[in-house]
């Protein structure tokens, strides 16, 4: 059968916006002025105040957002870096690329973020910092691990690539530790067309360096303190995004009405995710668990209903990770859900008859 509901669907957003998307592409390209320009200076300013944070530094993505804000917070050769294995490989090639080893820990069974209880055994001498990722759009559990970290000069590094505008007690995701790191790869809650990242902070001397390490390490012109790299966010990328930036607040709103609808009718037919009582989600992903995933996928499939899987394999049974020396049974919460957790289809534009349809195919799923 043809696909009917694909997991995300950029065509319909397409649609909606096409016209001032257009737009705003023809106003960079007949400028002809193509990189750190007016676009980019005017969407930082509008993403940060979109955190509430004072400071956002554009980056040509979300993996570079993240590396320049552990170069940017002094982490680098030989020091060791927390987070979970079950997130995307960009956390831990991020932590590569500034010289320094991945050391993992567990999630917690029903936030699927850092469990903060457990970090404190994984410190040593050599962490130099904490990677809470916001997976699936909901906050990771911050007051606790701050609480432990903060009089250890251990920074904090938020990963809020699947969490744009997602809120914990209240204050806004990117202002909670140190330094936070978001992607616009195009099918994130704010996605631009192509790559396209940035860096959010509130220490001043964060945001000074990556803005510096971004271009080159550069302080002026052909006057370079460090050497940097080439990550900076294009103005045709930034144009877009500005277009899209003010959709992205009622696009969360109708995320989190379409995942309370499915929680709502899916109970019971399989676990369905429960939100913390101090998160405000984003839902970038709805994702179930459930016994026969594969069966139920498969099933799904067969009615032209697209399903994801994030993540399958676990950062540290990955081949990559090898040299990482993690052996199976080491994180029986992240192994669990990989094994269990099947994404639905989520975006602003999902109707509700279209949700029916989702909804009546579980319904209709008999399990082997
Ligand atoms: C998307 C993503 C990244 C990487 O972002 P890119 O823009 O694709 O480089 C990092 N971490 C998580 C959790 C992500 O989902």
């Amino acid at each position: 059968m043809s696909r009917k509901i694909p997991l995300v669907d950029l065509g319909a957003q397409y649609r909606a916006l096409g016209r001032e998307l257009e737009e705003a592409a023809r106003r960079v390209l007949s400028s002809t002025r193509y990189i750190l320009g007016p676009e980019v200076e005017s969407f930082e300013r509008e993403f940060a105040a979109a955190c509430e944070a004072p400071h956002a530094i554009g980056v040509a993505n979300g993996t570079d957002a993240l590396a320049l804000a552990l170069r940017a917070v002094g982490v680098g050769s030989g020091d060791e870096v927390v987070t979970v294995a079950n997130t995307f490989i960009a956390t831990q090639e991020a932590i590569r690329d500034v010289g320094a080893r991945p050391v993992f820990v567990d999630v917690d069974a029903a936030t699927r973020t850092l469990d903060p209880a457990l970090v404190e055994a994984a410190l040593t001498p050599r962490t130099k910092a904490v990677i809470p990722v916001h997976l699936h759009g909901h906050p990771a559990d911050l007051d606790p691990l701050l609480a432990l970290t903060r009089d250890r000069g251990i920074a904090i590094v938020e990963d809020a690539a699947q969490a744009h505008g997602a809120r914990y007690r209240g204050r806004a995701v990117g202002t909670l530790g140190d330094v936070a790191a978001f992607s616009f790869y195009p099918g994130k809650n704010l996605g631009a067309a192509g790559d396209a990242g940035a860096v959010v902070t509130t220490r001043a001397d964060v945001a000074a360096r990556v803005r510096s390490l971004r271009n080159h390490g550069r302080t002026a012109k052909y006057i370079h303190d460090e050497e940097g790299r080439n990550s900076r966010l294009d103005e045709l990328q930034a144009a877009l995004l500005r277009v899209k930036l003010p959709h992205l607040a009622a696009g969360n709103e109708r995320r989190r009405a379409l995942a309370a609808r499915y929680s709502e009718r899916l109970a019971g037919r399989v676990e369905v995710p429960v939100p913390a009582g101090w998160a405000t989600a984003v839902v970038h992903l709805y994702v179930v668990e459930v016994d026969g995933r594969d069966a139920l996928a498969a099933h799904l499939a067969s009615l032209g209903i697209e399903t994801g899987v994030h993540y399958p394999v676990p950062l540290h049974l990955q081949p990559a990770s090898a040299y990482l020396g993690y052996a199976r049974g080491r994180f029986p919460v992240s192994e669990r859900q990989a094994d269990r957790m099947l994404s639905l289809p989520i975006y602003p534009e999902l109707t509700d008859e279209q949700q029916d349809l989702v909804i009546d195919a579980i319904a209709s799923w008999k399990r082997g």
